[in-house]
């Protein structure tokens, strides 16, 4: 029998340990899988991601259900558990896919070292992105820092395709178990509260749903269309692909499908979409090779940063009462949906990091705890570009100014709109130069709406100050 742990891997399909489990199950008595509740973990997810888990966990446990087969379920710490229930199960082996952000692996390498001591065989697999860490280096070897080359090598490199679901025969009967298979808890039996926040469906029907319509309409505009909020081009993935409801070849190959009726202009809507895939591997590499960028500058020189970090500044970001309208309509976003646009998210971390003064990691401890698809490496590199301290960085003189990125971005003021109620009725000219109205003007136009929190051009001054004097210049 083979038993598979379950983690960043919630599917059936083409997903890769399953695959291999099911493959030698063939010629043995059949695969059980198994997804352990770890204190470790728990101690620092948040209602929304835990929320989304337990829904993509009870969807693909009524997959296993509906195949006679069965996904059991424990709490505790994975290195007693998995070998109890190997021993239990008299397991020939335990298979798992590789998570590559540092706090996995040191719980990994426990869980290889019990296994080990109880003589379980083991093998783990490469599965969550498309070309393994290592696998896309300089010519002398060397990981990436600048994501252009990497990029480039990234798309000539060929994808596997996906790997198939087990067929029902290769899973073990439940009725045969002799294990329980136990409850899914509750949020509630878990600690957590209800997110405040109302999430995307979860699970691995709904990813397949968002990437039929997004190969269907978005993709085709996607470079054009994906910076502007209200578009609606983008493919809303990120929360799958970081529980892994779908897999990435999946994807990959949907995308390449769409590519079959594409125009040469649209192919290269689809070669942008592709390459967003390629950072989002770019930044699981950077992790692997530097976890320390968990809570370190990656530019060792930016950790003599001097940031004001002043609580009330903080206070007003967190709760989108800047008076800066597109940031604040961005932080409301967050919060009402555990999700934030991309050209939002690059723009409120800019105005934290250089407008508010305060270090990137208060904005990322910020998104860990409402992020849908928080994600350790493309959280922290997103963090890490904007706050010009990261691989490939935003250059710290390159200072976004949130009324311009309104205007370009939001020029009707949509988003704004969607998210700020207290701007819901004023003209988006208004809107747009809220920084420059006089008070008469603001009160007028929007009386419950704050005024600015700091002056922008002030404030980029001594952002610039702050980063030089770090530079020694
Ligand atoms: C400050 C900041 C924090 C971020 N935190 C996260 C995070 O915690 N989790 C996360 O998945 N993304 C993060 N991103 C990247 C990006 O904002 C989201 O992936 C994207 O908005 C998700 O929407 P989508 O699925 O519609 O993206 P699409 O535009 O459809 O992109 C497809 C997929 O590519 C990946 N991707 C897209 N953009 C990036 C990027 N810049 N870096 C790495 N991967 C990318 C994601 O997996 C995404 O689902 C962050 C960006 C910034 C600037």
């Amino acid at each position: 029998m083979q038993l598979h742990w379950h983690r960043r891997d919630l599917r059936a399909s083409d997903n890769r340990a399953l695959a291999a489990a099911a493959d030698a199950a063939e010629a043995d008595d059949g695969v059980v899988s198994l997804f352990v509740f770890d204190p470790g973990v728990l101690e620092h997810a948040r209602p929304p991601r835990v929320s989304y888990l337990l829904k993509s966990l009870a969807e693909l446990r009524e997959w296993y259900r509906e195949q006679g087969g069965e996904l059991l379920v424990r709490r505790g710490e994975p290195e007693q558990v998995l070998v109890e229930v190997a021993l239990q199960l008299d397991a020939d082996r335990v298979v798992w896919n590789r998570d590559y952000s540092g706090l996995a692996r040191e719980r990994d390498s426990r869980v290889r070292m019990a296994l080990a001591d109880a003589d379980i065989p083991r093998e783990s697999f490469h599965d969550a992105i498309c070309h393994k860490p290592g696998s896309i280096t300089t010519n002398q070897g060397d990981p990436y820092s600048v994501f252009t080359y990497f990029g480039r090598k990234w798309q000539d490199r060929k994808k596997d395709e996906p790997f198939p679901a087990p067929n029902a025969e290769m899973l073990v009967d439940r009725a045969n178990l002799s294990v329980e298979a136990a409850n899914l808890p509750t949020l509630d039996e878990l600690g957590f509260d209800e997110p405040e926040a109302d999430l995307l469906p979860a699970g691995t029907e709904a990813a397949r749903r968002r990437l039929d319509a997004f190969c269907e309409d978005g993709i085709y505009r996607y470079e054009e269309d994906r910076d502007y909020p209200t578009r609606e081009s983008t493919s809303r993935l990120s929360a799958d692909l970081k529980y892994g409801t779908i897999g990435i070849r999946e994807v990959y190959w949907s995308t390449e499908e769409a590519r079959e009726d594409a125009t040469e202009a649209e192919a290269e809507q689809i070669d942008e979409f592709q390459s967003q895939l390629a950072w989002r591997e770019f930044y699981t590499h950077v992790l692997w090779f530097n976890p320390e960028v968990v809570s370190q500058n990656y530019k060792e020189y930016e950790n003599a940063i001097e940031w004001e970090n002043d609580d009330e500044l903080l206070a007003s970001w967190k709760d989108g009462n800047t008076g800066y309208p597109i940031v604040d309509a961005g932080m409301r976003q967050l919060r009402a949906e555990g999700f934030m646009h991309n050209r939002v998210r690059m723009i409120v971390a800019s105005f934290l990091t250089k407008d508010l003064l305060i270090d990137w990691r208060e904005g990322y401890d910020w998104f860990r705890q409402k992020l849908v698809d928080h994600d350790t490496a493309n959280d922290n590199g997103g963090w890490q570009w904007a706050a010009s301290t990261g691989t490939d960085a935003q250059p710290y003189f390159r200072i976004f100014n949130p009324m311009t990125q309104g205007e370009r971005y939001d020029p009707d003021a949509e988003y704004i709109k969607t998210y700020v109620e207290e701007l819901e009725a004023t003209d988006p000219e208004i809107i747009h130069s809220w920084h420059e109205a006089s008070l008469t003007q603001r009160r007028n136009a929007a009386p419950e709406y704050p005024d600015p929190i700091v002056d922008h051009s002030e404030r980029r001054e001594q952002a610039l100050a702050m980063f030089e004097a770090a530079r020694g210049e």
